[in-house]
């Protein structure tokens, strides 16, 4: 039998990128492609939460418009992919669930989680939090000052016999958080989400 990782055949390698995407943006876009080339994934499936366990507050929208909004956004691009998974499961979205049911469900497929350094971060905070790069391996991203040499550091320290990955970005500083407090405030949100999003949030009234 082949050992996990080598090229046969029948394995792809897929990224997955989770969040709540309350709304999904371009820099989630950006991250997602600049993982995709720099370490030839066959595809990336975003995966929405349908709960999120960190969050201090529930998310503003509810599971189906934010999942609405991310196949909007990934509507032209044939290699990302919108799955529902947690949001299908009931109570908090948990990483190491997902993991554990894309592996059942995708036995075939090599998973990379990809994740920013704010997140990472906060990695001792998640259920079981030293299986997950038993599940997939992990894809560190950088974001804002995040520093992707601090990120290293904790990952030797959190995980030192797996090989995590590092990916610098094109750094955007673009958030959820920043997109809802400008919806709130009147000001325009263009440019900042892919169009069809920035559209389908004015039409619908959403985030004001
Ligand atoms: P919020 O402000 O509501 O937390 P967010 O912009 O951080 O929203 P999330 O849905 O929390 O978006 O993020 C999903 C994943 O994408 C996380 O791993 C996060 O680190 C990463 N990410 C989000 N925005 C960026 C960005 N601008 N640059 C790099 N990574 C990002
Ligand atoms: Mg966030």
């Amino acid at each position: 039998m082949a050992p996990p990782g080598s090229n046969d055949a029948a394995s792809r390698k897929i990224g997955l990128l989770g969040g709540t995407f309350d709304p999904i943006h371009l820099a989630h876009l950006r991250v997602a492609e600049e993982v995709r080339e720099a370490l030839g994934l066959a595809e990336v499936w975003f995966i929405p939460a349908g709960v999120p366990p960190h969050k201090r507050s529930e998310p503003h929208l509810s599971f189906e418009e934010r999942f609405h909004l991310v196949k909007l956004a990934l509507e032209d691009h044939p290699a990302f992919r919108a799955l529902d998974l947690e949001g299908r499961r009931p109570g908090p979205s948990y990483t190491v669930d997902t993991l554990e049911e894309l592996h059942s469900l995708y036995p075939e497929e090599e998973f990379f989680f990809i994740l920013g350094g704010d997140a990472f971060q906060e990695i001792q905070t998640w259920r079981a939090w030293r299986r997950i790069p038993e599940l997939a391996r992990l894809v560190v991203v950088s974001r804002g000052d995040f520093s992707l040499e601090k990120a290293q550091a904790l990952a030797q320290e959190l995980f030192p016999t797996h090989r995590l990955y590092f990916v610098k970005v094109t750094r955007l500083d673009i958030s959820s958080t920043e997109i809802r407090c400008r919806r709130k405030a009147g000001l325009s949100i263009r440019y900042l989400v892919p169009e069809a999003v920035f559209h389908h949030i004015e039409k619908a009234g959403l985030y004001l």
